[in-house]
């Protein structure tokens, strides 16, 4: 049984680490898909990267809705994954579940081509624009140790972090 798991919190220091590539797709790497995807969806997030549960491996998931899926369809995974053409400028408001609360506005590209394997073992490139290519951005971010709040100033951060609420995911 898929199970929820605990959510890594700011500022835990593992949200800080480098994730390390995945090289055996097995079923071990299968069920702990799962634990993700449900807790993803427990969770109301869009997206969840391997180190955000505490695994410092380079895989993220994300919700298939955000492809134009319905909540049936299986979640997108992205294993070892990298953005291989990026093009547009784009910003928006942004949160992460690993920062309960907080807000900040992120540039990103407007357009990227992601490359990654799938638990198959098959590669696979997806093109992504809006909310999507966001989301390819902000969890391949957290594969490289790098948060929401690293694209703002010292004020600006400060203030964010005033609305850091650390118990949020306590019961989980
Ligand atoms: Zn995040």
């Amino acid at each position: 049984m898929a199970k929820v798991l605990p959510v890594v919190i700011y500022p835990d220091p593992l949200l800080r680490e480098r994730s390390a590539e995945i090289e055996d797709i097995d079923d071990d790497l299968r069920s702990f898909v799962e634990d993700m995807a449900v807790t993803m969806y427990a969770t109301d997030g869009l997206g969840l990267a391997a180190v955000q549960v505490g695994v410092t491996k380079r895989i993220f998931i994300i919700e298939p809705q955000a492809a134009g899926g319905t909540k049936e369809d299986p979640v997108l995974v992205f294993i070892n994954p990298e953005i291989i053409r990026s093009e547009g400028q784009d910003r928006a408001e942004e949160g992460c579940l690993s920062l309960p609360g907080v807000f900040v506005s992120v540039p990103r590209a407007e357009k990227v081509t992601i490359r990654a394997t799938d638990l198959d073992g098959n590669t696979f490139e997806m093109e992504a624009d809006g909310i999507l290519a966001k989301a390819f951005q902000h969890e391949l971010d957290h594969l490289d140790g790098k948060l929401i709040i690293d694209y703002v100033g010292p004020v600006k951060r400060k203030l964010a972090l005033r609305h850091l609420d650390p118990h949020k995911y306590d019961d989980l």
